[in-house]
């Protein structure tokens, strides 16, 4: 093979090949390159400023994509310059992203091989340390990151999400519409809302925000108030739909839990059952249900009750969808059914958030799916005690993937 052959097949932009080494036992490949005649560009890799004159040589060996069935490595002859602001460095080379000894285009085939297969296979398929093969894609999504156009942020989501014993809770702001997480805080203070607000936007940023979408949770709402006054806080039906949930829950607790192993044994397992919406239920699981109602009239009832809430958010007028609420609330008169009136207590208290919805039209259930989306990382992938990692990464699955799963859910 000519020497121009190895120049043309190694395919770096500006560089050529002038020594070749194969190791047919070993199955390796080592190429060394330099410029070319006409390549004289130099940049300082400090700053970015352009330099005239080298000051002398040195030189890198990085991993590159393989030839067939081998390994390939490139020496790569660099250039030091003396930068007027920085001193003395090495120049700034396209192939060369990082100080970590592999080429760009090497980096970028580890990176994409990770977004469909865990640390663990990659790291077998390449060769690599796990924790060698989380840097390249860290480092690979951060340059995707730096080059891509973000989209405006008009409907806030804030969420929590339990990350575990270690980590606990962490506050995940998100973009409703284009349904990514934006950044992620350390517990689920005023303070931690506080700090994507100081830290993440600009006042500009901050004015265009109209709506946020929220648990009914005091910290976070007075955080939005304080940092933009004029976003319309949105109660999240999923959030006002767990905490009916939980009613539920609680008088099947009491219904039957406390009354003896007979009836003990009666309720049991049937939880999700009743937490599932009776439209998705099949109807051998219908007749579950009203086998349990026929022993329990108040179960029934809060069942009922749950299953209605869901309504309210088909109202567009907030006088349609207050008149709504009011009548939902007298249906427990009489019921004696104390976790439901502290649902109604609690809805009361925050029916301006409910009513907002009329008002603006946030997305539900983007939150839910971008939890959903974050837990199926950790499952997969472990190694996430970086936070900015497991960030960058759920942004990816966001912008890469059209449709989530809980989307459809949701809808
Ligand atoms: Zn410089």
């Amino acid at each position: 093979m000519r020497r121009n052959d190895w120049t043309k097949i190694l395919g770096w932009p500006g560089y050529t090949v002038f020594q070749q080494e194969i190791d047919e036992k070993a199955k390796t490949l080592k190429l060394w390159v330099r410029r070319k005649r006409g390549n004289r560009r130099l940049i300082c890799s400090g700053c970015g400023a352009r330099i005239a004159e080298p000051s002398d040589t040195t030189e890198r060996e990085v991993r590159d994509l393989p030839w067939g069935e081998f390994r390939t490595t490139v020496v790569i002859e660099l250039y030091r310059v003396r930068c007027p602001k920085c001193g003395l460095r090495i120049e700034k080379v396209e192939q060369l992203p990082s100080k970590a000894p592999f080429s760009k285009r090497f980096e970028e085939a580890v990176g994409e091989a990770c977004e469909s297969a865990s640390a663990r296979r990659v790291a077998q398929q390449f060769g690599l340390a796990q924790s060698t093969v989380r840097a390249i894609d860290l480092r690979y999504l951060e340059r995707w990151n730096a080059l891509r156009k973000k989209p405006v942020l008009r409907h806030l989501g804030v969420d929590e999400i339990f990350l575990g014993k270690s980590v606990k809770f962490v506050t995940v702001a998100s973009n409703l519409e284009s349904g990514e997480p934006l950044w992620f805080g350390h517990e689920r203070k005023k303070e931690t809302l506080d700090e994507f607000f100081r830290t993440e936007l600009n006042a500009r940023q901050r004015g265009r925000i109209e709506a946020a979408c929220v648990d009914m949770w005091e910290p976070f709402k007075s955080s939005i108030q304080e940092w933009s006054p004029n976003c319309a806080i949105v109660y999240d039906k999923f959030h006002i739909m767990q905490h009916a949930n939980k009613a539920v829950d609680e008088v099947r607790r009491a219904e039957f839990f406390r009354k003896g192993a007979r009836m003990r044994e009666i309720v049991k397992g049937k939880r999700w059952l009743l937490l599932t919406r009776w439209v998705h239920l099949s109807s051998d699981k219908r007749q579950h249900l009203n086998h349990l109602f026929a022993l329990n009239r108040k179960l029934m009832k809060a069942y009922l009750l749950k299953e209605s809430l869901e309504r309210l958010w088909t109202y567009t007028y907030e006088g349609a969808m207050l008149r709504y609420l009011k009548s939902w609330t007298l249906q427990l008169r009489w019921q004696r059914l104390p976790a439901f009136e502290k649902l109604a207590h609690m809805l009361i208290d925050h029916v301006e958030g409910i009513l907002n919805y009329c008002r603006v039209k946030v997305r539900f259930g983007v939150v839910e799916a971008i939890n959903g989306n974050i837990k199926s990382l950790l499952r997969r992938g472990r190694g996430y005690k970086n936070l900015r990692y497991l960030l960058l990464k759920a942004q990816r699955m966001a912008v890469t993937k059209t449709e989530f799963l809980a989307f459809r859910k949701a809808a």
